[in-house]
């Protein structure tokens, strides 16, 4: 069985292809001929998901999954949300997008946050959404090198490191991808 992964991220292809059950072969949309700017109108995380594996069915016609993830922190409404690419502007920069929120929590003593992906597969013409969140909070300043995006500010419950001072390996074990990809797993392990 083929499935579309809507990511032109080869290492997210090669880590959930070692994961799911071995006769589903995941195709990235380089492998379909896709380079389309696919939609990501929506305003909620899920929205923007759907969205995605929705389009690949719908001009492309495979069955397909697609993720959005958002950091939501309490005290600004759950922002940055579905705009955490691009908090800061356009140039989608993740030391200004992590200066910006540092610098809109200065004035709040609640800093508790948390990360959403969503995971939307379109599969045998329905459509099933897997979550996985990972609590915690946003830290006073930068700390560590590793990961990307606002790993240097965001501290998992239970943890005094951020995101950034940890491995991959064990930011996966705990965090919101490796949980989404986890239930995604299970669902495609039991069609069988
Ligand atoms: P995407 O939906 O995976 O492209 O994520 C959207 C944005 O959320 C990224 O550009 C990052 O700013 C942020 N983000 C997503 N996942 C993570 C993460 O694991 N750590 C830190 N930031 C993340």
């Amino acid at each position: 069985m083929e499935i579309v992964f809507a990511t032109n991220n080869p290492n997210k292809l090669r880590e959930v292809q070692s994961l799911v059950p071995k006769y589903i072969t995941l195709l990235s949309l380089k492998d379909i001929g896709c380079n389309d700017d696919i939609p990501e109108t929506q305003p909620t995380i899920e929205g923007n998901a759907i969205q995605k594996a929705e389009y690949i069915k719908t001009n492309y016609g495979y069955d397909c999954f697609a993720d959005d993830t958002g950091l939501e922190v309490q005290a600004l409404n759950n922002e940055p949300g579905v705009y955490s690419a691009r908090y800061a502007g356009p140039q989608r920069d993740a030391n200004d997008n992590m200066d910006l929120l540092l610098k809109n929590l200065e004035a709040q003593s609640d800093r508790t946050a948390q990360f959403k992906t969503v995971i939307a597969l379109h599969l045998n013409g329905s459509l099933e959404t897997f979550t996985g969140i990972c609590k915690g909070k946003i830290t006073e300043t930068k700390s560590g090198n590793q990961g990307f995006g606002y790993d240097p500010i965001f501290q998992p419950e239970g943890y005094d490191q951020t995101f950034a001072e940890m491995s991959l390996e064990n930011k996966n074990k705990i965090g919101h991808r490796g949980k989404a990809v986890g239930l995604l797993v299970d669902f495609l392990s039991e069609l069988r």
